[in-house]
Parts: C-alpha cells; structure tokens; sequence
C-alpha cells in the first residue's frame, strides 16, 4: 500500500524546507583556487593584466565612437567643439583608430581568456589529484562512516562545479567588477551632471527589482507546493492501483487528482498576472530613468554643454555598466552553489590523514621486524557501532616464524584482528605489540611494508598480470615477477595465455578464476617478502585441483615467517603450530588440534558440527 501519511507527503512535497547547508565565504573560494594557481601565478597576473587593458579597449572604443558621431556632425557642418573644447579628427581618422583599438582588445580577450581557462584546468586538475592523495591517506575509520558512492559522485559534481565556474564565471565575475567601475568612471568624466543623475536613479530601480523579484520567488514557490501535492497523489494512486481498482474507485481518483489541479490552477493564474505585472513595474521604473536622462542630456547638448557624441558615447557605457551590474547579480547566485561546493572540498581536505611515517623509531629501509606479536587484553568496538564490543579481553602472543591459526564462528572477531594487526584501526583498550615493542612506536607505512596479506576476496586492479602481482613491491623486476608467480604457482597458467604476465585483467581484460586470483595475491606476497603473513582463508570455493596449487604455493610462502591464518575451514588449520579459538571477542582455548580436539571443549564442538556438516553459525547459539 501507497504510505500516505503525513510524513511521507511532507518529505516528498517539503525538500526545500530542509536547512540550507552553509556555504564556504567567497573569500575561502577565493584562497582555494589562488593556492591551487601556487606555481602559475605569472599566468594569473598576466591573464588579469589583459582583461584589464581589454576592458580598457571597450571603454575607448565607446568613447571613439561618440568621436566619430561628433566628425560626422562637424563634417555637416555643425559646430561640435564646444567654444574649442573639443576638437575631433577625422572621420576616417576616427575609424581607423576604431579599428586598431578592436584589434587590440580581441587581441588581449583571447590572452586573457585562453590563461583564464587554462588556468581553471590547471587548478580543477590539481585539486582532483590533491583530493585523491588525501583521500587514500585518510584511515579506514573514515571512509566506513561514509557512504562512498556518494562521496565519490557528490565529489565528482562539485569539482565539475568549481571547474566551470574557475574556467567560466571567475573570469566573467572579475571582467564585470572592473567593468562597471571603468564604465561609471567613464560616465562622469563624460558628463559629471549625467553621471549624477545615473547615480540618483539607481537605488529606486534595485529597490524595485529587488521587491517585484522576491515577491515573484516567494508566491512561485507557494504556487509550486500545491503542484507537489498532485505528484503525491499520483504515486500514491499507481502504487495502490490494485486497491483502486478492487474498490473500483478509478472515477474517485481522477475526481481527486482534478481538485488538486484546480487547487493549483487559481492561484498559478494570480501568480501569472503578479509577475507580469511586476515585470512592467520594474519596466516602468526603468525606462522612467531612461527618458530622464535622455530629456536631461538633450537639454544639456541644447544648452551646449554636451556633444551629440559624448552623448552617445554616455547612452553606451550605460549599457556596459547596466549590463556588468546585470551579470554580476547573476553571477552571485552561481556563487553561492559554488560556496556549498567549496565547503564540502574544503571540509574533505581538512579531514585528518593518517600520520604515515610519523614513530618514536625509526627503522631503515632494509630493516626487518623478528616476527613476534602480541595482543594484551586488547578491547575493540567499531566507531560505528559503539554498543557492540567486538575484541574484549583479547590476549595472543606469536613467537617469530610460529604458524599460528585464528578459528572461530563468524563474526567471533577474526578479520578485526587482522584489521588491528595493519593498524587499520587501533584497539581501545589494551596494547599490540611488535617485537615487544608499542605497535604505535613504528611508523605506519613501515610497519605495513613488514606485513602482507593474501585475502579471501583478491582484488585485481585494472592493468596487466605483471602490474597486479607488481603490485606487491612496485618496481620489482621482470624476473622477480615472473619467479614469484613461479613460487606461487601461477606460471603454468600464466605462460598458457597467450599474452602472458602482459595480459590484461580486470573489468575490461579476461576474467580470470578464483584459484588463480589467489595464487596472483600469493605472488604478491611472494614478492614484498613480508616477515608477518596473513592468510584470510577461501579455500572453500575452490576445485581440488586449485585448492592443491594455491595450499602448495602457501606452504612455500608460510615457511620461516610468523604465519596468522584465519581459518573458516577447521580441517586446513590441523597443521598448524597452535591454533587459537576466538568466542565473543576472546580467546577461550589454545593448543595444537590434537590437544584441543582431545580437551573436548569448544574446539571440538565447532569441529564436530563441521564435521556433521553444520554450519558454524548454529555452533554459536549451541556450542
Ligand atoms: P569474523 O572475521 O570472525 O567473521 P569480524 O571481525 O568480521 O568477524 O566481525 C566481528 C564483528 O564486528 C561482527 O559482529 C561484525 O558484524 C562486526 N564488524 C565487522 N566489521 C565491521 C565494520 N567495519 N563496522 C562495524 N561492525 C563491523
């Protein structure tokens, strides 16, 4: 049934009537895109410098061209120059001089606008990067509190935002300003008592605009809200169109949706006469200005204090000034959804990286960790669930080159061990230590590089066989790729394809299987040589075949390193040195299988209902 509560309606038909998010000042905007144009400044000032001569050339040209109405005039006959006052070349002379300045001014439009757009590239092109650098520094803890198809998509829509408004409207903002003040000077050097008199009739005409143009919003948006309620009506209708149709009530609906559309219609009629009647208003107002100052200027060229072309040329900075003054206010609205833009880039980049190579030690490059770990009563939660204690009381101890195997039902915490054990969160309470050392005396990206992972779930990236199993220590060699995926038994399958380790994988290269993506993930481990390995386990989905290849590559990759292996399968751990049994978030036995196995407890009931075919699932309601 269609939800036709209230709330519902109100959600569908009130989305402006949520708070507007709060904007970064234009000032913040300013400072971003100046310290994206850091290295470019040279451009920037000489993009500026062209707009400025530019507009200069628009306001010469003007001039000219009153010029050149005053050389007709005096050719004719009239005397223009004003006691001697102003004296004017030739018509052809004028024109000639029109033409150079044309020249001139497209000359500096097409620099200044070529650098302004290259400029906004360059700045939208640095801030993508920047953003990506941070993003993939910032923790895990961030990017599982944020939705991130969201993020990446309102990112991409923000940037495309700020793209444009750098490479179009900065520029058209930064002309106008100067524009309209070049315009009114120009205007009262032409004629003082003129230029006034514009000054006098502005406010009544921003007055006027201002009023009619919130008006015209304010009773558009209410006309708009009764429309909002006929949508309403129509999704609740065709979602319940089988109770509409068993109570044969279509007859009812159309009456419904019709009263709805004469709600609507009344008031959109008044609406449409308001506006149009505050359109003339302002019309009126306006062109009231106008016809004072074209009866004030004739009267002033009548008195002989202006020329016909100065005259002219007074009408036409008018029109660049009404027209700067125009897009300007345009322009601010634009602004104020870059504003929203800028904040959330702004409040992204503010976000706190992890510190990478921030350690009381710090070790060198060749430097290698023994391999011994220990958790003590280490307690977890995840930030974003802090009701459940995942890890609680939580004590394990590796001795260097020990194989050690984490079982347990799911969602007993073992994958948060091996989160805690990158650092890709740090326990709340409690410590984890390496070397006996605080996990926290290393640096991040150090202590990472000691450690690799083979995960259930291997990820390709999109790029080559060799580029994936690289991946492990990027610029290893083409024969220490290819004698890692020798060790981990992927040569055989690599070599059979017909472009080799050159093959593309990925979403748009072949698709390769599971067992083979595993043994390219144990290649990669293969290559970084870590001195702590973690095995997620996923040998359950893979033929006998596979599971030989990828359990024989394993075993040369696990010799003579601390091994944690994270079992979901209790018969591939009964090789391991000790195997550890995680319940409730710590753990509750420890030993090799035959030891545990014998005791009876846990172990054994989670190895017998495995055993019996029960899933691990079911353990944790009845052990
Ligand atoms: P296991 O690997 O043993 O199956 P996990 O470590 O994955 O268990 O999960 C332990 C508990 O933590 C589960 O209750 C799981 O739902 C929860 N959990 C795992 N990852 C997250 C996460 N990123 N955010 C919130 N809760 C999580």
């Amino acid at each position: 049934m269609a939800d036709a509560s209230p709330e519902n309606r109100a959600s569908i038909a009130g989305d402006e009537a949520q708070p507007a998010e709060s904007s970064a000042t234009p000032l913040q905007a300013l400072r971003l895109y100046l310290d994206l144009c850091r290295g470019h400044r040279l451009r920037l000032v000489v993009a500026v410098g062209h707009l400025l001569v530019g507009i200069l050339g628009h306001l010469v040209f003007v001039v000219g061209a009153g010029w050149l109405v005053d050389s007709t005039l005096s050719t004719l006959g009239l005397d223009v120059s004003m006691g001697g006052t102003r004296e004017r070349p030739g018509i052809d002379t004028v024109g000639g001089f029109l033409f150079l300045t044309m020249v001139v001014t497209l000359y500096c439009t097409y620099v200044d606008m070529s650098r302004f757009i290259e400029l906004g590239e360059r700045a939208a092109g640095r801030l993508r990067s920047r953003l990506f650098g941070h993003l993939i520094e910032l923790p895990v803890r961030f990017f599982e509190s944020t939705r991130i198809g969201d993020l990446s998509s309102r990112l991409l829509a923000d940037i495309a935002l700020l793209q444009e408004t750098w490479i179009n409207d900065l520029r058209t903002y930064v002309k106008n300003v100067f524009m309209l003040v070049g315009a009114v000077i120009l205007l009262f050097v032409l004629s003082p008592s003129l230029g006034g008199l514009v000054l006098l009739t502005v406010p009544p005409i921003v007055a006027v605009s201002l009023w009619s143009g919130a008006r015209i919003r304010r009773e558009s948006a209410s006309v708009q809200d009764r429309l909002s309620v006929t949508s309403v009506i129509i999704e609740e209708v065709l979602t319940a169109i089988r109770s509409v149709k068993t109570f044969a009530n279509e007859a009812h609906e159309a009456r419904r949706f019709q009263g709805a559309i004469d709600e609507f219609l009344r008031p959109a009629v008044r609406v449409a006469r308001h506006r149009a009647g505050y359109v003339c208003l302002i019309l009126l107002v306006l062109f009231s200005c106008i016809i004072l100052l074209m009866w004030f200027g004739s009267r002033q060229i009548a008195a002989g204090h202006l020329t016909v072309g100065d005259f002219t040329a007074f009408m036409s900075a008018l029109v660049l000034a009404a027209t700067a003054g125009g897009l300007l206010a345009e322009l601010l609205g634009r602004f104020q959804r870059m504003g929203g833009a800028t904040r959330r880039v702004i409040e992204l980049l503010d976000e706190t990286e992890e510190a990478l190579d921030a350690g009381s030690v710090q070790p060198g490059p060749e430097e290698r960790l023994s391999g011994s770990m220990t958790f003590r009563d280490v307690g977890f939660h995840y930030p974003s669930r802090p009701e459940v204690a995942v890890l609680e009381g939580f004590d394990l101890e590796v001795k260097p080159g020990e194989r050690i195997a984490l079982v347990g039902p799911s969602g007993a915490g073992k994958s948060t061990v091996t989160s805690l054990l990158f650092r890709l969160h740090d326990p709340e309470a409690g410590e984890l230590r390496f070397d006996d050392r605080p996990a926290t005396d290393f640096p991040l990206r150090w202590l990472r590089g000691q450690m690799a992972m083979v995960p259930q779930e291997v990820i390709l990236f999109g790029g080559t066989l060799a580029e994936n199993i690289a991946y492990g220590r990027p610029g290893a060699s083409r024969e220490e790729i290819e004698e890692a995926a020798r060790q981990a038994n992927a040569w055989e399958f690599i070599e059979r394809l017909p472009e080799g380790l050159d093959t593309r994988v990925g979403d748009r290269g072949v698709q390769i299987s599971g067992g083979q993506r595993q043994r390219i993930a144990i290649a990669r481990a293969i290559l970084k040589d870590p001195a702590i390995l973690v095995l997620d386990e996923a040998t359950s989905s893979l033929d006998s075949e596979n599971e030989r290849l990828v359990q024989e590559a394993l075993d040369g990759l696990t010799r003579s390193r601390t091994t944690l292996v994270i079992a979901h399968r209790l018969r591939t751990v009964r090789e391991a040195d000790r195997i550890a049994v995680l319940r409730d978030g710590r753990v509750v036995e420890e030993g090799t299988h035959g030891v545990l196995y014998e005791a009876g407890g846990y172990y054994r009931a989670l190895c017998d209902a495995e055993g019996a075919g029960i899933s691990d699932q079911s353990v944790v309601k009845s052990p």
